[in-house]
């Protein structure tokens, strides 16, 4: 036949602990130094009389330590105040409580737990105090800053061009989607420029492709910094030798001021190029049109009207700049004259 085992706490805790039954020679503290979770009881005025092994152990401090408002000395800086305020609301509700955490261990060793906390009371409904548990989620957490990290490696695999670092294809098409939508609602032009590099073929053929990809990813960098410093839009290698921009919020005199800086950066860079048949030096060509999202009809639309002027400035004989307009088809508008861009 079975004892009865009464649960003796080192303190006034096991007032708010009834006796129960239990096999020969088992009490409570076998059960509670056995679980794999801190426990813990907190007096009617919420500080701590009671931790177990466990606890101890996550806290890194003695019992006596943690008594009181001991165990909060180890509590990492960064979640003190969230973690005290969060209680004391809990605390002057008497509503269970939750937070995840860390405490700083002597070694500077940091361990994150899930703390719960839920208050007791007395037949009359009178508070008696409250227990809590202590669990361990280290592992969970580590396990989630991995994959964090792993899912931004992947982000940026997707949204960047591996060969010239620049924004991809893909990131381009949901920033152009993205952005039509926002510039429809606030009624905002929206400028798109299609630039392509001239006679690239004949640079691979003259000094070797791997150089050639050297070359395009100078480019790409070139056309991504004037992009950044002189617009609060994105650019993207849109495909092979062929860039994309979309610069939101921006006129068509802008956006040739844009065009015309990227020209002469890359004019800048001076780079060779015996094969071309408009330049000694690598140049480009630049389509571009602006439209106001409400009423032109898809952001391919707009693509479109801009493949049609780069179309413009390599009929024109390349290394130009042209603006999109309705005539198009039959002649050019706002065009960059070549003499300024050689
Ligand atoms: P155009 O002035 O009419 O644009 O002439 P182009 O020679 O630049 O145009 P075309 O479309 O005939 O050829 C594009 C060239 O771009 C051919 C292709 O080998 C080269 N190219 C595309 N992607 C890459 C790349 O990733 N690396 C290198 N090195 N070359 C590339
Ligand atoms: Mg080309
Ligand atoms: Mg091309």
């Amino acid at each position: 036949m079975g004892t009865v085992a009464i649960f003796t706490m080192p303190t006034n805790f096991e007032r708010s602990l009834s006796a129960h039954l239990l096999p020969d020679g088992l009490c409570y503290h076998d059960f509670v130094d056995a679980v794999p979770i801190g426990l813990y009881g907190n007096d009617t005025r919420g500080d701590c009389v009671y931790v177990n092994q466990r606890a101890c152990d996550l806290l890194d401090v003695s019992f006596d330590e943690a008594l009181g408002l001991g165990w909060s000395k180890r509590l990492h800086p960064d979640d003190k105040a969230r973690v005290l305020d969060s209680w004391r609301c809990a605390f002057s509700k008497r509503e269970p409580w939750q937070e995840e955490f860390r405490f700083v261990h002597r070694n500077r060793r940091v361990v994150w737990v899930l703390a719960r906390c839920v208050f007791t009371f007395d037949e009359t409904g009178e508070n008696t105090g409250s227990v809590g548990s202590l669990a361990d989620i280290t592992a969970q957490k580590d396990l989630e800053a991995t994959l964090g990290e792993v899912n931004q490696h992947l982000q940026n695999l997707v949204n960047l061009d591996g060969l010239t670092q620049v924004p991809s294809r893909r990131y381009f098409d949901e920033y152009l989607v993205k952005e039509w939508f926002r510039l429809q609602e606030s009624q905002q032009r929206m400028s798109v420029m299609m630039i392509d590099v001239d006679y690239f073929k004949a640079y691979n053929d003259t000094y070797g492709h791997v150089f050639g990809d050297r070359i395009l990813k100078m480019v790409a960098q070139t056309i991504e910094r004037i992009v950044k410093t002189q617009t609060s839009g994105i650019m993207a290698r849109y495909g092979g030798e062929e860039f994309a921009a979309i610069l939101p919020e921006t006129s068509r005199e802008e956006v040739l001021q844009a065009a015309d800086a990227i020209v002469t950066a890359v004019r800048e860079l001076d780079i060779p190029h015996e094969g071309s048949d408009v330049s000694e030096r690598l140049t480009l060509s630049i389509g571009m049109t602006t439209v106001f999202p409400e009423l032109a009809e898809t952001p391919e639309g707009a693509i479109h009207e801009a493949d049609i002027a780069l179309y413009q400035a390599k009929q024109g004989g390349r290394n130009r700049a042209i603006a999109y307009s309705e005539a198009m088809g039959e002649s050019a508008t706002l065009e960059v004259p070549p003499g300024e861009l050689a």
